[in-house]
């Protein structure tokens, strides 16, 4: 039997629940979250220059980094976690570019590819999905407007804390990124398809339902 720790890819268009079903995955098989867009985002944060050049990128811009800082971000990730738990890297590889450097970080870090899984949804149902997407910047729960939030602009129902959306959340946004998504990053998706390692999941169902699909079709293979 194989001893390598497994890695899994999450991709699918923003809002498709990526981030929900990596927390899935830890909870089944204990598997460490490498959220590359959270990654980004908190180097975006930072006051320095280049923190204020990823900014410009990701909130203004709304494009993809460049495949270096994807990769470094990756390795020091990866080290982090540490080399016996498995991995569910969420976001990466986004463009054709970085399919290499993330299998090679996967396999240097002593991990195997398991599977790489798409999360399917519509435009249509992204800008859906993101529209109602909050946050507390207090205590950093996520909240869905009409669920959590009762409105937009009211404070968390949980602690009291500002409830308020990512700055790359707006429609504009969204409908950037979902081109993005459908230039960039459908032809990765295409490779993994074409090497027999994609999982095609249908996005447009409950969190729960849809991590029940993964696991009925991880345990086929
Ligand atoms: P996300 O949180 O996944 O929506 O990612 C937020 C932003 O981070 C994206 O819109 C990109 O600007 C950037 N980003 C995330 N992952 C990657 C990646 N693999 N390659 C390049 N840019 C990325």
């Amino acid at each position: 039997m194989d001893s390598h720790p497994d890695a899994y890819i999450l991709l699918g268009p923003p809002g498709s629940g990526k981030s929900t079903q990596a927390d899935l995955f830890g909870r089944e098989f204990g598997a460490a979250h490498i959220d590359m867009g959270a990654a980004l985002r908190a180097a975006a944060g930072e006051r320095t220059p280049f923190g204020e050049a990823l900014s410009d990128i990701i909130n203004k811009r709304r494009e993809l980094v460049p495949d270096g800082i994807v990769r470094s971000i990756l390795e020091n990730e990866l080290k982090r976690v540490g080399p016996s738990r498995p991995v569910v890297i969420d976001g990466a590889p986004r463009r054709e570019s970085q399919i290499q450097a993330v299998l090679s970080a996967i396999h240097g870090s002593g991990r195997e590819l398991r599977k790489a899984i798409f999360i399917d949804l519509s435009e249509a149902g992204s800008v859906e999905r993101i529209s109602k997407r909050f946050s507390c910047a207090s205590c950093g729960r996520k909240l869905i407007l009409g669920s959590d939030l009762p409105a937009a602009g009211g404070p968390c129902p949980f602690c009291g804390g500002v409830a308020s959306q990512r700055a790359d959340d707006t429609e504009d946004g969204v409908r950037t990124r979902y081109r993005i998504f459908r230039e960039e990053t459908m032809p990765v998706i295409s490779h993994f398809k074409e090497e027999g390692t994609l999982l095609h999941i249908p996005g447009d169902q409950a969190s729960d339902a849809i991590f029940k699909e993964i696991l009925s079709a991880l345990e086929t293979v």
